[in-house]
């Protein structure tokens, strides 16, 4: 105690040393407020006054691009908790454990629905993920990009810029598709899209297909291909059959929150924050 009196009387008596004490003091006391303001995975405690942009957590893409420049600060709210928290979501077999995670989901009803007899009230249970990533933690991993007549009809009605060959460039950016070959498919996006080969049952159901008439198409995200599917198993309507193409790295799910939030929750202009049920938007 002698020892540290005598250091702090040093300090402030000496002037060359005074300045250089006072500014490491205020950056360790910055510093432990900053540490303190995060929990462990980087989500924030406590959130600023002021932000550039609110978004979802369905915005983890946004999150992301809107932070990458650095010029804007951005917060990003969830209802839910981090699906890191949920030993069953990153478990591509477990989906089935990971969508009805009673606190990983929202327990939302549909409106009475004639057409709904086998429940009760004639309201059905809806899905919707409540976490980190939304849905993209806890669906089903099939990466579908759709039919090219949709968007583009989207388009005419007024959609501008919805069209197929707008919209697949997007698609691209997003992808880092196992399909290495093909250019009209991204390789290089943070999203990576891998070939379910779990179920032997697929190869099977490829080769009745095959003696039905109905050839194998490996790749059915060019836009053209109307998708029927069973399981893992897709029948390509008049196109051909093929195994799912499934979200999945290495084996694990990979959910927006893996592929655009988590590598950009170290930025210091990216605040998350969980378990905050937005009530009210104000302008
Ligand atoms: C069980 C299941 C299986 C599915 N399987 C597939 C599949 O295999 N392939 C496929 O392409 N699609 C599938 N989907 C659909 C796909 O996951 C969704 O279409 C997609 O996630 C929707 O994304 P989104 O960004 O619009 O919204 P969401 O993913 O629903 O994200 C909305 C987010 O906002 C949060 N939020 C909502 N309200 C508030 C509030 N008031 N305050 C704070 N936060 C709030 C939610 O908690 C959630 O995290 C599946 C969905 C489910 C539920």
């Amino acid at each position: 105690m002698e020892e540290l009196k005598s250091l702090v009387t040093d300090i402030l008596t000496d002037r060359k040393k005074l300045v250089p004490g006072v500014i490491a003091t205020v950056s360790l006391a910055v510093g432990i407020r900053q540490l303190l303001k995060y929990s462990r995975s980087g989500v924030v405690t406590q959130c600023d006054s002021h932000y550039d942009f609110v978004i979802g957590s369905a915005g983890c893409v946004l999150a992301n691009r809107l932070s990458a420049s650095g010029k804007f600060k951005v917060l990003l709210i969830e209802a839910g908790d981090e699906e890191t928290k949920y030993p069953a979501i990153p478990v591509p077999l477990l989906a089935s454990q990971a969508c009805t995670e009673p606190d990983a989901m929202w327990q939302d009803l549909t409106a009475p629905q004639d057409n709904c007899q086998a429940y009760k009230d004639q309201r059905s249970y809806t899905q919707h993920g409540k976490v980190l990533g939304g849905g993209s933690s806890v669906n089903w991993m099939i990466y579908a990009r759709g039919h090219r007549d949709d968007y583009d009809s989207w388009e005419q009605k007024g959609c501008e810029g919805w069209g197929w060959d707008n919209v697949k460039e997007y698609f691209k950016k997003m992808e880092n598709y196992f399909m290495r070959d093909r250019d009209d498919l991204g390789h290089r996006g943070p999203l990576t899209v891998s070939l379910n080969n779990t179920y032997r049952i697929c190869d099977l159901l490829i080769e009745a297909s095959a003696e039905l008439g109905v050839p194998e198409n490996p790749c059915y995200n060019s836009g053209v291909n109307n998708v029927a599917y069973f399981m893992q198993y897709r029948i390509l309507l008049c196109k051909g059959a093929t195994k799912s193409h499934t979200t999945i790295r290495n084996g694990e799910r990979c959910s927006t929150a893996k592929a655009y939030l988590r590598p950009a929750m170290s930025r210091s202009n990216l605040h998350v924050i969980t378990n905050a049920h937005v009530t009210k938007l104000c302008t």
